[in-house]
């Protein structure tokens, strides 16, 4: 079975949110304060399995385990386990890679395939005030520990913010001359209800960080990528990795959207960028879960927007909510 929505889009990506708890603050992302517990009702081991079965009946073809923070769910593994057994190659997970060195071992068992990790700067100084006190020495032994264990592509996620982590757009794409990573510049989504002028002052669009790139490494080539994703890819002539460019803001891929996502208390938010979003904690519960989520699915793909809202607007959730 084929899924596609009312625009003729093949929606087969989810993306599935595991809790809404981070050990990081970053700054574009979070409000300030961590809780302690995930709350009542958050997705449960049964419900993501229940989730992506209904899912797979449906034709889906990948999931990615997001949050808050994925690795602080000490269930993930199993979690991961269920999407394998249940027929799905591409399982990935989006991590801070805080835990990764350490939780690795368990998550390949599982059947992880693939992690893309959030960087956004070299320096640890910049590191340590975006995230508000994260300490880069560990994301990098995350990161060693994945290369050592040879899963690859090794995606690494940069959010640019004018004044803030500019000066570091060279530095890491500096990271793929050398070595197979696959460094990603997202533009800078308002999603985290920061003052308007601030936000404007701050967002910088993709064809300004490339054009640091290119000033710096020359011509970027172009690599041929799958069109349903978000990011343009490049290499620096001769580099070993690739760099990539996330311009939702600048040049909207809304076309070519394919993801559905659940969020940690049951929420399927059917576009990242518009506020709707359908409870569907009744599927859960239902006798047969997995018949009313395929139900809810189709609900929501129904209700999936041409066109997500870019503009700074008051958001009800942050990003750390909805699952990035
Ligand atoms: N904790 C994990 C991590 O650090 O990757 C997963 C969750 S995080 C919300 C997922 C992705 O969302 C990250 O790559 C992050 O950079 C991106 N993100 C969060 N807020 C964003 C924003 N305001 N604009 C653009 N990307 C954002």
């Amino acid at each position: 079975m084929r899924l596609t929505d009312r625009y003729g889009r093949l929606i087969k990506d989810l993306r599935i949110s595991v809790t809404p708890r981070c050990n990081y603050h970053c700054t574009y992302c979070h409000p300030l304060g961590m809780e302690m517990a995930d709350p009542p009702g958050t997705v449960s081991v049964e419900d993501v399995k229940n989730f992506i079965q209904a899912g797979v009946l449906l034709g889906a073809e990948s999931i990615r385990f997001t949050g808050g923070e994925p690795l602080v769910r000490k269930e993930l593994p199993q979690m991961v386990a269920v999407a394998r057994e249940l027929g799905i190659d591409d399982v990935a997970v989006t991590t801070n890679a805080t835990a990764l060195r350490k939780r690795l071992p368990e998550l390949m068992e599982a059947g992880l395939r693939r992690v893309n990790i959030s960087l956004d700067a070299r320096d640890p100084e910049v590191f340590r005030q975006i995230t508000r006190g994260g300490r880069i020495e560990e994301v990098w032994d995350g990161i060693e520990a994945v290369l050592e264990a040879g899963l690859h592509p090794v995606k690494l996620n940069a959010v640019v913010i004018r004044g803030m982590n500019d000066g570091e757009v060279v530095p890491l794409a500096e990271l793929t001359l050398e070595r197979p990573l696959h460094m990603r510049f997202i533009e800078y989504m308002h999603l985290n209800n920061a003052p308007f002028e601030e936000y404007k002052r701050q967002f910088i669009p993709g064809r300004e960080i490339r054009a640091m790139i290119e000033a710096r490494f020359g011509a970027l080539e172009a690599v041929p990528t799958d069109p349903t994703s978000p990011a343009r890819v490049f290499r620096i002539p001769g580099a070993e990795g690739t760099v990539g460019f996330i311009n939702p803001v600048s040049e909207p891929f809304c076309a070519n959207c394919s993801r559905l996502r659940l969020t940690s208390d049951k929420k399927i938010r059917p576009c990242l960028l518009t506020e709707l979003e359908l409870d569907i904690a009744w599927a859960f519960s239902a006798d047969n879960p997995v018949e009313a989520l395929v139900d809810a699915i189709l609900m929501a793909t129904d209700r999936k927007p041409a066109f997500g809202n870019t503009l700074p607007t008051r958001r009800e959730r942050v990003m750390l909510g909805i699952g990035g």
